[in-house]
């Protein structure tokens, strides 16, 4: 199980699996620790991904097993059940069986000759002068070291391993306790179109969802910063006008709980000897608290940083700040401007929300939104739907709302 690598890896989540499909298609020696038995199991994600996002990662098309439906419409529902609904000109979003997901970019990454290790739980770093060299691993109740010039932390948002080398863990204030279900027998529910439900009531703090899938099941579940989300999920299945007509006596096969992190990418991801990829940084949209693709974008460049310092035997953190720069380069402008709509949204009472949701309505905005295709690069996406004067309004409405609270 244990021999000693140019880079360890460790999680086998879409961040670590695809940090390790890069390295080892670069011809870099590396070994990827995943502390369970099977990739993409247990699974704690909706599996919403981009088509444009997955694209740009040389991930799609996917094979079709994978994929459990794609959308062209989304529809939002305000918390007094106002309707804004958004049809784009070709299907932007997909639904991925998030354990298919996983397992084949980690299969991907052992065809390319990455060496993935099973049931290995990574305890610890090791150092040596202060430079990660290496990480301790329990493997079947026997805990060995594995030497590496490199370690990648793909942990996920526990970012515990994070800690030792000294960086900050997750923003707590920015944190909201997810749950995520598959439930069978829906009625009534449009195949094409995801759902959005906002409100305090159900969500409260972000949103709730549903996401059809072509077997005529769906996924549903929210977020929720304050109160319980089992309660908040009952209630939605139960009581929400719109949402429960489609799932009253519908069956949940499963349900997960799972917090999310809003808070953008950490400061510093990374050291010594360090990266972080993933969860573990942060790497997840302020706005929806899609981490899949942000995370791939960055452990593609923080493998690519890897086998730089490699090539010039230089593991210092002062090299290896060329990773925050360069993913501050990729996707920076997305994440602050998702930042501050996130800081907005917090900032919106249910009544906000209704107006909002009748002023897009009312202002015709869908035939604006209707041209973006890619939901990832938010801020990009907002430039580019800013030259429309209905979307000008509605931006001012929602700038009144963060800077004076009360328009
Ligand atoms: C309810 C919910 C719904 C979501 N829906 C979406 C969505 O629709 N779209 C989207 O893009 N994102 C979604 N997300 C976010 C998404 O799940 C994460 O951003 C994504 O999984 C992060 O990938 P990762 O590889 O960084 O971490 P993870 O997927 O968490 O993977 C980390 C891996 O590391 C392993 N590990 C941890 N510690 C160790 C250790 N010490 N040693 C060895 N292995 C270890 C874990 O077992 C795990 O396999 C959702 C999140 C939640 C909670």
């Amino acid at each position: 199980m244990s021999r000693n690598s140019d880079v360890v890896v460790i999680g086998g989540g879409p961040a670590g699996s695809f940090a390790a499909l890069k390295l080892a298609q670069m011809n870099v020696d590396v070994t990827l620790y995943e502390e369970h038995g099977d990739i993409g199991i247990p699974s704690h994600c909706a599996g919403h991904l981009s088509i444009g996002g997955l694209n740009r990662l040389g991930m799609f098309p996917l094979p079709e097993e994978i994929v459990e439906n794609t959308f062209s419409r989304a529809t939002f529902y305000s918390p007094n059940c106002k309707q804004f609904s958004v049809r784009l000109e070709r299907p932007a979003t997909c639904a991925v069986n998030r354990a298919l997901f996983d397992q084949y970019i980690s299969r991907l990454a052992q065809d390319a000759g990455a060496n993935v290790c099973l049931n290995s739980r990574v305890k610890s770093l090791t150092f040596d002068n202060n430079i990660v060299n290496g990480v301790t691993v329990k493997h079947n109740n026997q805990t060995v070291k594995t030497r590496a010039r490199m370690v990648i932390d793909g942990e996920g948002i526990s970012s515990r391993l994070l800690r030792e080398v000294g960086l900050q863990g997750l923003n707590r204030q920015m944190l909201v306790n997810g749950i995520e279900a598959e439930v069978e027998n829906t009625k009534n529910i449009d195949l094409d179109s995801v759902e959005l439900y906002f409100g305090s009531e159900y969500a409260p703090g972000f949103y709730a969802w549903l996401i059809p899938k072509k077997d005529g099941k769906a996924k549903v579940g929210l977020a929720a910063k304050t109160g319980n989300p089992k309660t908040c999920f009952e209630k939605l299945m139960t009581r929400h006008p719109v949402a429960s007509a489609k799932l009253q006596n519908s069956r949940v096969v499963r349900t997960v709980l799972h917090p999310i992190t809003l808070g953008g990418p950490a400061p510093k991801s990374f050291s010594n000897g360090f990266l972080a990829v993933g969860d573990a940084a942060s790497q997840v949209k302020s706005t929806t608290g899609g981490g899949v693709i942000f995370g791939m974008t960055c452990a593609a460049i923080a493998a690519q940083v890897t086998s730089e310092a490699i090539e010039r035997d230089d593991f210092s953190s002062e090299f290896l700040s060329t990773y925050q720069k360069r993913c501050g380069e990729a996707l920076g402008f997305d994440v602050r401007t998702m930042i501050r709509m996130r800081k907005t949204l917090d900032a919106m009472s249910d009544e906000k929300l209704d107006r909002l949701t009748d002023m897009c309505a009312r202002l015709g905005l869908e035939k604006t939104l209707r041209s973006v295709n890619d939901i990832d690069l938010q801020g990009r996406a907002l430039l580019h739907v800013l030259r429309s004067p209905r979307m000008l309004t509605a931006l001012g409405y929602f700038l009144l709302t963060y800077l004076i609270g009360n328009p």
